[in-house]
């Protein structure tokens, strides 16, 4: 599977920018797809973040972020250990 394709749709999704049978293949991908999903939440945060302009929140929430990259990481490790 192509998952750049789709990382790269994640951000045409959050401006619309997808045709209706684009989203809908994103939308398919995204439940097959564990860490293309993670990917979106951590964008639609970080999309989020730059609405609200409060610098310190903004850096609390990047380093909290940041740990959560690496679990996603591990996790991916180990399940790609399994296989
Ligand atoms: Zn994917």
């Amino acid at each position: 599977m192509d998952h750049q394709k789709y990382r790269n749709w994640i951000e045409m999704d959050m401006k619309n920018e997808l045709s209706t049978e684009e989203k809908e293949e994103f939308l398919k991908h995204l439940e097959l797809c564990e860490n293309c999903r993670m990917e979106q939440e951590e964008k639609n945060k970080k999309n989020k973040n730059v609405a609200s302009p409060v610098e310190s929140d903004r850096k609390k929430i990047e380093a909290d972020e940041d740990k959560q990259e690496l679990k996603i990481e591990n996790k991916s490790m180990k399940n790609s250990k399994k296989r």
